[in-house]
């Protein structure tokens, strides 16, 4: 794996994570995780799901009840309790777009950069909302239907090199969680982390990003300049 920690020279393309970047939506997963791992019998707590956010869910509900639970996860469970999650979604409020990020957006395609966003989400009503609140076409997302292992592997985030058609050293990562984080560093990616949920901002620095802003919204203030 190539290691790189400086600023992309010759920017092409900029890779984006969906949940808690482009979509106000962390609460909502994290209520409908403890929710559908309640009436499995597993106690989760919130928190676990903003560390553990990125996985794709039956990689979550096989965590789950490594941590929580007294056996390991069956097919079954992984099928129920997701699905369960999925209903919980669908009756979840409507995620928010994430302050800013439609400018961040704007300008990054302006600028004639590849977007990509990149995320171990199946949930439909979000994907769906991409084309309309971001220009984002189906072709421009990876998500959880198109992954095998998912973050914090740097499979996604290789993906999107792929797609992008550029090395490493020419792109950017936005992300917010910790291994989300992992995955995109692991993948040689420059990557700059938003801390928008509940977590320490050294959680994302310890999980190798390369900056930290506190949210959305001081990113979109920095990044016509970083541009
Ligand atoms: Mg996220």
């Amino acid at each position: 794996m190539i290691e790189t920690t400086a600023f992309p020279k010759d920017l092409k393309a900029v890779f984006f994570d969906m949940d808690g970047v482009l979509y106000d939506s962390m609460t909502n997963h994290a209520h409908t995780w403890v929710e559908s791992f309640k009436a499995a019998g597993i106690d989760f707590p919130a928190y676990d799901a903003y560390m553990n956010e990125g996985r794709t869910g039956p990689s979550t509900i096989i965590k789950a009840f490594e941590l929580y639970g007294s056996r390991s996860a069956t097919e079954r469970d992984i099928q129920e309790i997701y699905d369960h999650k999925t209903r919980l979604m669908q009756e979840a409020p409507e995620a928010a777009l994430m302050p800013g990020m439609q400018d961040v957006l704007r300008q990054t395609m302006a600028k004639g950069l590849k977007v990509v966003v990149v995320t171990g989400s199946k949930q439909p009503m979000l994907l769906s909302r991409l084309k309309n609140d971001y220009h984002i076409a189906d072709d421009n997302i990876i998500s959880g239907f198109d992954v095998k292992k998912g973050k914090p592997d740097p499979e996604p985030y290789l993906m999107a090199l792929e797609k992008a058609g550029c090395l490493a050293s020419q792109a950017l990562v936005v992300e917010n969680a910790p291994l989300g984080v992992e995955s995109a560093r692991a993948a040689g990616i420059f990557t700059i982390a938003v801390n928008t949920g509940i977590l320490k901002p050294e959680v994302l620095s310890h999980a190798g990003a390369n900056l930290v802003f506190p949210g959305t919204e001081a990113l979109a203030e920095e990044w016509p300049g970083m541009l």
